[in-house]
């Protein structure tokens, strides 16, 4: 049981790209104003955000020579397993974003930090809110909570990463259990049962975000439900000592794992229309982002996945 907890755990877990220095490189993100031609069913994009200094940065880092990620382009298809299941089933009705502060021995969330992660905790809200007027989904609000668990420390395994990044899978479950650990000892109540809690007063989805006070070369990742069965609560973790931009946009991404959406940047074939959404640009900012069709469809925002140049399971 415990091998095949590990293994799928591998599958599951996603990793975003936060290492600066090994981000697959963007598509550009200008500041001329297009308009974008939706396709097949998908709202046209609002293009025009100028182009800061903070992109500007991003995009030189990400045309690093280290960014070639291209033996991470290994996924034949678009899954679509994580739709409907969990804590979060999808990004539709009331909506709890729920980040949970965590500490370790070493390092703690300052006044100045807890500014940085809400500003980009707002940001990425605000994000997925535009993106969801895009689609016509009127029925979404997004309450973020935040839950202070620093009264328990977290005590950090050997945080080994493979050659791109990641986390081995038993450094992923060991965190996991440590978070969930420590933010049931400081809250008085287990996420599974907080998850519970929201429910019952009338919110359609939870979804928790661990929080570290401090960044790491290691890329964040999301946990998935469909990795633990006997687990309720999906809970991604962000090590957030990055600026504010890419903050907000990492929010955003592990938080629409939660939801149900994949990652696009392990796709072996590469669809033009993707090239500037959340799930597949790990160098924008938020504000440079769309939600595209496949990851609106996996979140509940379409009925029907859109046309693709790779196969999307059903
Ligand atoms: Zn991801």
């Amino acid at each position: 049981m415990r091998l095949e907890w590990l293994a799928l755990a591998a599958v599951a877990v996603c990793a975003s790209c936060v290492s600066l220095d090994g981000c697959v490189a963007p598509a550009p993100v200008g500041g001329a104003v297009a308009e974008l031609r939706g396709r097949d069913g998908e709202p046209a994009e609002i293009v025009g955000e100028p182009e800061g200094e903070r992109v500007r940065a991003l995009r030189g880092y990400c045309a690093s020579p280290r960014s070639a990620r291209g033996a991470e382009r290994v996924a034949a298809s678009y899954s679509g397993a994580l739709r409907g299941q969990g804590s979060a089933p999808s990004l539709r009705g009331r909506v709890a974003l729920v980040t949970v502060l965590v500490d370790t021995q070493k390092r703690s969330w300052t006044r100045v930090r807890r500014a940085r992660l809400a500003t980009s905790a707002s940001q990425s809200r605000a994000l997925l809110l535009r993106e969801a007027r895009r689609y016509g989904v009127d029925d979404l609000s997004i309450d973020l909570v935040t839950l202070d668990a620093t009264r328990a420390e977290v005590t950090l395994p050997e945080l080994d990463t493979d050659a791109y990044d990641r986390f081995a899978p038993e450094t992923v479950s060991a965190l996991d259990r440590e978070v969930r650990r420590a933010a049931a000892e400081a809250l008085g109540a287990t996420l599974d049962e907080i998850a519970t809690s929201f429910r019952t007063q009338g919110y359609h989805s939870v979804a928790f975000v661990a929080a570290f006070p401090f960044e790491l070369r290691a890329r964040d990742f999301a946990m998935s439900e469909s990795s633990f069965w006997d687990r309720d609560a999906e809970v991604a973790f962000v090590f957030a000592g990055t600026a504010t931009g890419p903050l907000s946009y990492t929010l955003a991404h592990e938080s629409l794992h939660l939801f149900g959406a994949e990652d696009l940047y392990t796709l072996a074939t590469f669809d033009p229309a993707d090239r500037r959404d959340v799930m597949q640009v790990p160098c924008a900012t938020a504000g440079a982002s769309v939600v595209a069709g496949t990851t609106a469809w996996a979140i509940g925002w379409r009925d029907r996945p859109p046309a693709r140049a790779y196969p999307i399971a059903k």
